[in-house]
C-alpha cells in the first residue's frame, strides 16, 4: 500500500456552524511523508494532526489554540480516514470547517472531485497491540487489537426517536460512503436556542443537522437511516481517531463516548508505548485484507 494525496487543488465554500458566515476551504496535494496539515489562513498558523494539538472538545473537536484554532474538524477527518489520505494541505479561511449538510458526504464528494493519487512511498499505519480504555461518568471508549478496522458504538438517549442504538461497523471505503458518510449530526432545539443566546451555533439549521424537540424530529424529510444517530457517532469516532495522524487498525468500542473521551483515548494510546506500533502497511500480517478495505 502506497501513501496517497489528491491529484489537484479543489475548493468549496459553506456556512460555519457557529459563526453562520460563509467559510472557504481549499485542499492541495502535498509530497510524501508530509502528513495532513491544517492551515488557519487568517493567521498562517500550521496545525499538524496530533492529539495534543486539540484544545477543545466540548461541542466539537477543535485543533489549535484560539484565536488561531479551527473548530469542527471531525467530519472532514472522517472522510480523510475513509479515503486513505496520507498527505494533504487543508487551508481554512475562518475559525471552523464549513458544516456542509452536517455529515461527511460533501467532503467525500470534494475528494472525489480532486481525485486520489498513489505516491512513491510506502504507507504507515497505527496497529493496536494491547487494549487501551478510558472511562468517565459511565461513558467508555476502548481501542483493542483487530486485524481489520472495526468501529462499535452504543448510545442510549431517553428520547422516543433515539432510544438505544448499537452499530458494529466493519470499515471499508465502499461501505463508508453508503452506510456512514451521510449520517448527520443532531441537536435538541432547546440546546440550540441556548447556544444561539450566547452567540454559538448561529449557522445551525435543519439544512445541516437533525433537529429534535422532546418527542420528535423537526426535519420534514425525516431520517436518512433508521439508526442515523449511532451511525453519526461512528462517523465522529473515525474522524477523532484520525487525529493519531495515521489510520488506526484495531477495534474501537464505545458506549456514549464524546469527542472529549475520544481525545483522551488517543492521548492515552500514544502515552502507552506497548499498546501500539507504527508499521509499514506492507509488513502488516493482514496487509492483503487492508488493501481490500481501504480500496
Ligand atoms: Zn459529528
Amino acid at each position: 500500500m502506497f501513501q496517497q494525496t489528491i491529484k489537484k487543488r479543489v475548493e468549496v465554500t459553506g456556512i460555519g456552524l457557529h459563526s453562520g458566515e460563509p467559510i472557504k476551504l481549499t485542499l492541495e496535494p502535498l509530497p510524501i511523508n508530509s502528513g495532513v496539515i491544517f492551515i488557519h489562513a487568517n493567521s498562517g498558523t500550521l496545525l499538524k494532526l496530533k492529539p495534543e494539538n486539540i484544545s477543545e472538545t466540548k461541542l466539537a473537536t477543535v485543533i489549535g489554540v484560539k484565536p488561531n484554532a479551527i473548530s469542527t474538524i471531525e467530519h472532514f477527518l472522517s472522510a480523510i480516514y475513509a479515503y486513505s489520505i496520507d498527505n494533504l494541505k487543508v487551508t481554512v479561511y475562518g475559525n471552523e470547517m464549513p458544516v456542509m449538510d452536517g455529515s461527511a458526504i460533501s467532503f467525500c464528494m470534494l475528494l472525489d472531485e480532486a481525485g486520489i493519487v498513489k505516491q512513491d512511498a510506502i504507507k504507515s499505519i497505527i496497529v493496536i497491540k494491547k487494549e487501551v480504555k478510558v472511562e468517565q461518568d459511565g461513558k467508555v471508549a476502548i481501542l483493542k487489537p483487530s486485524k481489520k478496522p472495526i468501529f462499535n458504538f452504543k448510545i442510549s438517549f431517553n428520547h422516543p426517536v433515539i432510544g438505544t442504538q448499537k452499530f458494529r461497523y466493519n470499515f471499508s471505503k465502499k461501505s463508508y460512503i453508503e452506510d456512514i458518510a451521510r449520517a448527520r449530526t443532531f441537536g435538541f432545539a432547546r440546546d440550540i436556542q441556548y447556544l444561539q443566546s450566547i452567540n454559538l451555533a448561529l449557522g445551525a439549521s435543519l439544512e445541516n443537522a437533525i433537529g429534535l424537540d422532546d418527542k420528535s424530529i423537526l426535519n420534514p424529510e425525516g431520517l436518512r437511516y433508521k439508526d442515523e444517530f449511532v451511525r453519526h457517532k461512528i462517523l465522529d469516532a473515525i474522524g477523532d481517531m484520525m487525529l493519531l495522524g495515521k489510520q488506526v487498525v484495531g477495534e474501537y468500542v464505545a458506549v456514549a463516548a464524546s469527542h472529549e473521551l475520544n481525545n483522551k483515548l488517543t492521548r492515552k494510546l500514544l502515552s502507552s508505548e506497548d499498546s501500539y506500533e507504527i508499521i509499514k502497511a506492507k509488513d502488516y500480517e493482514s496487509a492483503q485484507e487492508l488493501v481490500k478495505v481501504f480500496a
